[in-house]
């Protein structure tokens, strides 16, 4: 299986290459964000739990978040494989994440991190709110809260899977389709 972990901070454009190397690939898209709002909008308990962390731009608590990855992977069997979008984003959820797959005898394939200035994050997320709808997109104190969280809690998880020699970075300013292309040839390698 190819089973790949996208990562960068928030407003990389993890889910635009996502969808991208999805259809490219044949891969299921695991995106933690997408499925706790999708709950959110189901108004399931889950759902209900989230809620108060994602609208502050805070990190759900890892065991939350691994309990519902645990459930999708399972989904996944029979796949060609793939993409992890948000997640991991704490070394714990790493941890977690490395022994399910072991226990399903699968493993992740590498990470591919997205590199970009954080002032054009700001203005990537900024302009998203004006669509997305997402509270966490619209307030500068939310966006600034994310970005500060990713640089202590998920950046570690880089390190992590750079120790297990798995780790490519591309650098993540430029056109889509050329920063697609950059992807793609880190995953023919695999
Ligand atoms: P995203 O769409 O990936 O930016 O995620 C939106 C929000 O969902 C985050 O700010 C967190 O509150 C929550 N979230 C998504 N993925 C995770 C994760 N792996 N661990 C903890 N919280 C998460």
């Amino acid at each position: 299986m190819l089973n790949i972990v996208l990562f960068g901070p928030p407003g990389a454009g993890k889910g635009t290459q996502s969808e991208k190397l999805i259809a490219k690939y044949e891969l299921e898209h695991i995106s933690t964000g997408d499925l706790f709002r999708k709950h959110l909008g189901e108004g399931t308990d889950l759902g209900k739990l989230a809620r108060k962390y994602m609208d502050e731009g805070r990190l759900v608590p890892d065991e939350v978040v691994i309990g519902m990855v645990d459930d999708k992977i399972k989904t996944t069997k029979g796949a060609k494989g793939f993409i992890l979008d948000g997640f991991p984003r704490t070394v714990a959820q790493a941890e977690a994440l490395d022994k399910l797959l072991e226990e399903k005898d699968m493993r992740i394939s590498g990470m591919i991190a997205l590199e970009v200035p954080e002032e054009e994050l700001k203005e990537r997320i900024r302009h998203r709110g004006k669509t997305s709808g997402r509270v966490d997109d619209q307030d500068e104190e939310k966006i600034n809260t994310r970005i500060k969280v990713y640089k202590e809690e998920t950046l570690p998880v880089a390190s992590y899977y750079e120790k297990q020699g798995k780790l490519s970075t591309v650098h993540g300013v430029g056109g889509i389709d050329e920063i697609f292309g950059k992807i793609s040839a880190v995953i023919d390698q695999y």
